[in-house]
């Protein structure tokens, strides 16, 4: 890495695309960049499944000809983009951290791909995930895990691992990740990274390898709250390919950033829910948020305590309706159609095919769920199970009803924890996914929410999340929130907190 690609590597996505539309740098020279900089910390890291070298420099390439040309270009042309796995990607292989789908590349562009591209980002590879976004750690991928850049022998946060722990990593100033259960809001929580899950149906699905088709979306990740705003601008809107996707005319994510640190966090009523920050969260997670309700007090904000009664049963709901969902989306992948095929010893038919198929190409996460999820749906238990959790959901979008009636958005930290070590979890699920105790309400009441950092807890200097969310097709009052409060949190730091990270400390300077 040269020290010019030092500098590109640390600017933000605004500003390197201020800079590229000075003709200040070029897009090739900032491919090259992180190209340069994800050969030489990827061994490390393992954020990515795909680095897709060639076609990158292309791309910037192109962009670069049009700029030249004196192209109408949008105001991220020419940046650099991860995308996870979980999106199908025309030119690239798509396997959403399975074995079953190796070397799958698919035939079209996910809808948010295709968007990016219009864009003019440019796609650098395809970042690791939990097999089919199942997980909190990134342990689950059939590739092996990815390391958090904080500390290597930690979690990267999942299923988006790859793609958090590529955007604090400075391989990539942007990134594309799914959300069914918190997949990009966890990673960005313990990676000190800005993740968005938009309004479900706000950004296509079509494309997105589907976990639970009722709880995905796709979304930003990013270093900056602005950063999330331009990419969610740019890959969100109307797709008719998907049947779920909203037809409505979302304001400018960007302004609302922009707006939002002019006009500060004065008159605002923020809820706090109580279920979410009690027992159960790390005692330094505790001590951050209540420096962010100080520091709102002091910014001339209203808090409001509100009660969820019902998020309690968010987890249990959740893992029954996401397998039930789940043995239906995956029943696909059969041997016959898409990437592995085994045969079995003695006469092959189709059947046997399939159960070998699926028996070597699933990990153990995935037929966990699957089983599940048949039983679950299997006549007999389906009003008992299914049609239960379906109940609590509701209650949960009630909760939500209520609780925005009396504030403009709901804040409580990300998750309970920093990032564990690797290992700690991977043999106790229901540890790893009691994770998402803060993350999948959300999911459940199909709102939106941004997780940004809140600052290093005092136990192990490791970044927490702060989660801010807002009724349904409010997601701007999620940038007009976060582009208030990122400036001021980061000055009780004194800078961006990657600038912390014992890893990237000199990386970041
Ligand atoms: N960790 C959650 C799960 O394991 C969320 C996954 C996701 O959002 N894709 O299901």
């Amino acid at each position: 890495m040269t020290t010019h690609d030092e500098t590109i590597i640390h600017l933000t996505a605004s500003e390197l695309a201020a800079k590229l539309t000075a003709g200040e740098i070029s897009s090739v020279e900032a491919t090259t960049a992180h190209l340069n900089r994800i050969r030489a910390t990827d061994a490390d890291i393992h954020a990515f499944l795909h680095v897709a070298d060639q076609n990158a420099l292309a791309a910037a390439a192109d962009v670069d000809a049009r700029r030249a040309a004196g192209a109408e270009l949008g105001p991220l042309a020419g940046v650099p983009l991860a995308i996870k796995d979980v999106l199908a990607t025309r030119d690239m292989p798509s396997t959403s951290g399975s074995k079953i789908l190796e070397g799958w590349v698919p035939p079209y562009d996910a809808t948010a791909v295709a968007n990016a591209r219009k864009a003019d980002l440019i796609p650098l590879g395809k970042t690791n995930m939990d097999e089919f976004a199942m997980g909190s750690s990134t342990e689950h991928s059939a590739y092996g895990p990815t390391h958090n850049p904080w500390d290597l022998d930690r979690i990267p946060g999942g299923s988006g691992g790859g793609s958090a722990a590529a955007v604090a990593a400075f391989q990539a100033p942007l990134a594309l990740g799914s959300d069914t259960g918190g997949s990009i809001r966890f990673p960005a929580s313990v990676t000190g990274t800005v993740g968005v899950k938009p309004t479900y149906g706000g950004v296509s699905r079509y494309g997105a390898i589907a976990l639970a088709s009722s709880l995905d979306q796709i979304g930003p990740v990013t270093r900056t709250v602005r950063d999330a705003a331009l990419l969610h601008d740019a890959i969100g809107g109307h797709d008719a390919h998907d049947s779920t996707s909203l037809d409505y005319a979302w304001p400018s994510f960007a302004a609302a950033a922009v707006a939002g640190s002019a006009n500060g966090l004065k008159g605002l009523k923020v809820g706090v829910v109580k279920e979410l920050g009690g027992d159960g969260f790390q005692q330094g997670v505790r001590n951050r948020f209540s420096d962010v309700l100080e520091l709102l007090t002091r910014e001339g904000a209203e808090i409001v305590d509100v009660s969820c009664p019902h998020f309690e049963y968010g987890i249990a709901a959740y893992y029954l309706i996401l397998p039930a969902e789940a043995s239906s989306n995956l029943a696909k992948f059969d041997g016959v159609r898409f990437g592995l095929r085994v045969l079995p010893d003695g006469t092959p038919t189709v059947e046997n095919m399939m159960a070998a198929t699926r028996e070597a190409g699933f990990g153990a996460e995935v037929k966990r769920r699957l089983i599940l999820g048949t039983y679950a749906l299997s006549a007999g238990y389906y009003d008992a199970y299914y049609g239960s959790a379906q109940k609590v959901r509701t209650l949960i979008q009630r909760d939500y009803a209520a609780a925005f009636e009396q504030v403009d958005v709901l804040i409580s930290p990300t998750a309970p924890t920093t990032a564990f070590k690797l290992g700690e979890k991977l043999n106790d699920p229901l540890a790893m996914y009691l994770n998402d105790v803060a993350t999948i309400p959300v999911n459940l009441a199909g709102i939106p929410a941004m997780s940004l950092p809140m600052g290093l807890a005092d136990e192990d200097g490791l970044p927490i999340g702060l989660q801010v969310c807002a009724p349904a097709f409010a997601d701007d009052r999620l940038y007009a929130f976060g582009g208030a409060i990122e400036p001021l949190l980061e000055a009780t730091w004194g800078g961006p907190i990657l600038g912390k990270a014992p890893i990237l400390r000199e990386a970041v300077a």
